[in-house]
C-alpha cells in the first residue's frame, strides 16, 4: 500500500483530464503530472542517494510543483515533512532538526533564509522552481516502491498553538483512511470538478486535495499565492464545480467581501481547524446556500474526528437545526468518538468531557517523542485535549481545549460559550475569553475584545449584555478593547499570547 498508487492510476485513468492550473492557465494533464512524479521519484533516489524511509522537508508556498514533489516522494519511498512556508525561521530549525529531514525543498526567497540556519545537517536546499529542479525531470520514470500501510508518509507538525509544534506520524493507511472520511463523509470531487488550494497546502488543503487526485479533479493554485478574497471569487467563477478547504477566519473575510459575486460554480466550501460561530455560519448559508461542510480533525487524527456536511448544514426544519450548526457534526466513518472523563472511563451522553477517538485515521504516535506518544495515545484511543459533549443523535459539541477552560469557583467556564453570546453583540468585531489567576476565585473570565470599525461600546454596556444572555458566574468581569487579536499563520488566536499580555499588562 503507497498512496502514491493513487497518482498512477490517475495518470491511467484520467490522462486527459486536467490535472494542475494556476488561476486560469491549465498547466498538465494528469497523465503529464503522473510522468514527471515518477521522474521526480528517480532523481530523489538517484541524485541525492536517498533511502527509504529518508525526509524530505517541503517550505513551500502554494505552487504548481506541490503535489508533483509529494508524490515523487512518496513514489520513492520516501517521506515527506510540508512546512508551513509562512513559519518563522526558528519554527523551520526546530522542524527540520526535529524530523531530521535529508533534502529540503523551498520556494523563491526561502531557500536562502534555510541555508543560513545553524545546526541544521541538511544534504542539499532546492529552489522550487529552479534549474536543479528543472534537471529532475530528465529522469527516467522509475515504478512506485512499495510499503507497508503503517509505514510513515507525512510529518504533520501541529500549529503550536498549546506550545512546540509535534510531528504527528502519518501513515500511509492514516493517509487513505482519511481520503475515504472524505468522500464518504464531506465531499466528492470527479475529473469535472476542480479542486481550489486556496489555505496552505502544508495542512488541511494538502490532506484534501489527496482525495482530490483520486477522483482526478483539476488543483488550481490561486496566482497570489495567499488568500485574496477577490481571486477566489474570480476562481470560483472560473471553474465548474469548485471545492476548496477554508480556515474559519477565511470563510469570514469572503463572507466579509463587499461586491456581490456569482457563486454558482461552488461545490463546496469545507471549513474548520478552529471555531466557526453559529452567526458566521448563518451568514455563510445566507451567502452561498447550504454547501459548507464543516470538519473537526487535527494533526494526530488529520482533518478526520466529526463532519457537519451540507446536508446537515441545510436541515433547517430539523427542531435542533441552530444546536446542529453549533455543533462539530457526528463521527467520520473511519473512526468511532467517544468522551471520557480524567481517569479514562467515558461518559454518558450529555456530560462533558475529554473527546477520544480511535480509528484507521489516528496517528501512529509523534514523531521521535516516545512519552509525548503514551500520554496522548492509549489503549488505541487518541485523547484530543479537546472538552465536548455528545448528543443522543451523535452530535458533538466543542466546548474548549482542555488548556483553555476556566475554572472559576470550582466551577467550569468554557471560553466559547461566552465568545458565542459577546459575538452577538452588533459592535463586536471579535473577540476571546481566557482566565486570569485570582486568588479568591482561582480565576475570572476577561475578555479581549475587537470593536467593529464603525460602531462603539464600553464595559458597562457588554456588562448589560452579558447579564441578559448568559449565568451571571460566566460573565466577564474585565473586558480589554484591542486593534487586533494575536494569531498564529493558520488564523488561530494564541491564548497562550493572550495570557502573558494579560500577566504583563501588555496590549
Ligand atoms: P498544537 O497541538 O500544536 O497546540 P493545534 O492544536 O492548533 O496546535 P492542529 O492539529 O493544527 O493543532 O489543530 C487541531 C485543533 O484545532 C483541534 O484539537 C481543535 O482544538 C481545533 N479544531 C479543529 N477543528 C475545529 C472545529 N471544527 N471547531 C472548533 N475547533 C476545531
Amino acid at each position: 500500500m503507497n498512496i502514491a498508487i493513487h497518482m498512477t492510476r490517475a495518470g491511467q485513468v484520467y490522462r486527459e483530464y486536467p490535472a494542475i492550473a494556476e488561476g486560469d492557465i491549465l498547466l498538465s494533464n494528469y497523465g503529464d503530472l503522473a510522468h514527471r512524479v515518477a521522474c521526480i521519484a528517480t532523481a530523489l533516489r538517484q541524485e541525492y542517494g536517498l533511502q527509504v524511509g529518508d525526509r524530505v522537508a517541503l517550505i513551500l508556498r502554494n505552487c504548481p510543483e506541490y503535489l508533483e514533489l509529494l508524490y515523487g516522494c512518496w513514489h520513492a519511498g520516501l517521506v515527506t515533512v510540508p512546512i508551513n512556508a509562512k513559519l518563522h525561521p526558528s519554527d523551520f530549525a526546530y522542524i527540520l532538526a526535529n524530523s531530521g529531514a535529508k533534502l529540503c525543498f523551498a520556494s523563491p526567497g526561502l531557500g536562502g533564509t534555510v541555508r543560513k540556519i545553524d545546526g541544521v545537517v541538511l544534504e542539499e536546499v532546492i529552489d522550487v522552481p529552479g534549474k536543479n529542479y528543472s534537471g529532475f525531470l530528465n529522469h527516467a520514470p522509475s515504478p512506485v516502491v512499495y510499503r507497508a500501510p503503517e509505514e510513515t508518509a507525512w510529518l504533520f507538525y501541529t500549529s503550536g498553538t498549546t506550545g512546540q509544534p509535534k510531528g504527528a506520524t502519518l501513515s500511509h493507511r492514516n493517509l487513505l483512511s482519511m481520503c475515504h472520511c472524505y468522500f464518504s463523509d464531506v465531499d466528492s470531487g470527479g475529473p469535472w470538478g476542480a479542486f481550489l488550494h486556496a489555505a496552505p497546502m502544508s495542512h488541511g488543503s494538502g490532506l484534501y486535495g489527496l482525495a482530490h487526485v483520486m477522483q482526478g479533479s483539476c488543483h488550481v493554485i490561486p496566482e497570489s499565492g495567499g488568500f485574496d478574497p477577490a481571486e477566489i471569487y474570480d476562481l470560483i467563477e472560473s471553474w465548474p464545480g469548485v471545492s476548496f478547504f477554508a480556515a474559519p477566519t477565511m470563510v469570514k473575510r469572503l463572507l466579509d467581501f463587499p461586491d456581490e459575486r456569482d457563486t454558482r460554480n461552488l461545490k463546496t466550501i469545507i471549513y474548520g481547524g478552529g471555531p466557526m460561530y453559529v452567526e458566521d455560519c448563518l451568514a455563510g448559508l445566507k451567502r452561498f446556500g447550504p454547501k459548507l461542510a464543516q470538519l473537526y480533525g487535527q494533526g494526530e487524527s488529520p482533518m478526520t474526528i466529526t463532519a457537519l456536511n451540507a446536508a446537515l448544514h441545510q436541515d433547517s426544519d430539523h427542531p435542533r437545526w441552530r444546536d446542529r450548526l453549533a455543533s462539530v457534526g457526528v463521527a467520520q466513518s473511519a473512526v468511532e468518538v467517544r468522551i471520557a472523563d480524567e481517569a479514562g472511563s467515558f461518559l454518558p451522553v450529555g456530560e462533558v468531557g475529554e473527546v477520544v477517538v480511535r480509528g484507521d485515521t489516528v496517528m501512529t504516535g509523534y514523531w521521535n517523542n516516545p512519552q509525548a506518544t503514551a500520554e496522548t495515545v492509549k489503549e488505541g484511543w487518541l485523547y484530543t485535549g479537546d472538552y465536548g459533549v455528545l448528543d443522543a443523535d451523535g452530535f458533538l459539541t466543542l466546548k474548549d481545549r482542555s488548556k483553555d477552560v476556566i475554572i472559576s469557583g470550582g466551577t467550569n467556564i468554557y471560553p466559547r460559550e461566552v465568545e458565542e453570546v459577546l459575538l452577538r453583540h452588533p459592535a463586536i468585531e471579535e473577540v476571546s475569553v481566557i482566565g486570569r489567576p485570582d486568588r479568591e476565585w482561582g480565576e475570572t473570565v476577561v475578555a479581549y475584545v475587537v470593536v467593529c470599525s464603525d460602531a462603539a461600546t464600553d464595559q458597562v454596556a457588554l456588562e448589560d449584555f452579558c447579564l441578559t444572555h448568559m449565568a451571571r458566574f460566566k460573565r466577564p468581569k474585565f473586558y480589554r478593547f484591542v486593534e487586533q487579536l494575536p494569531k498564529n499563520n493558520y488564523g488561530k488566536v494564541l491564548k497562550t499570547t493572550l495570557r502573558k499580555w494579560d500577566q504583563t499588562d501588555e496590549v
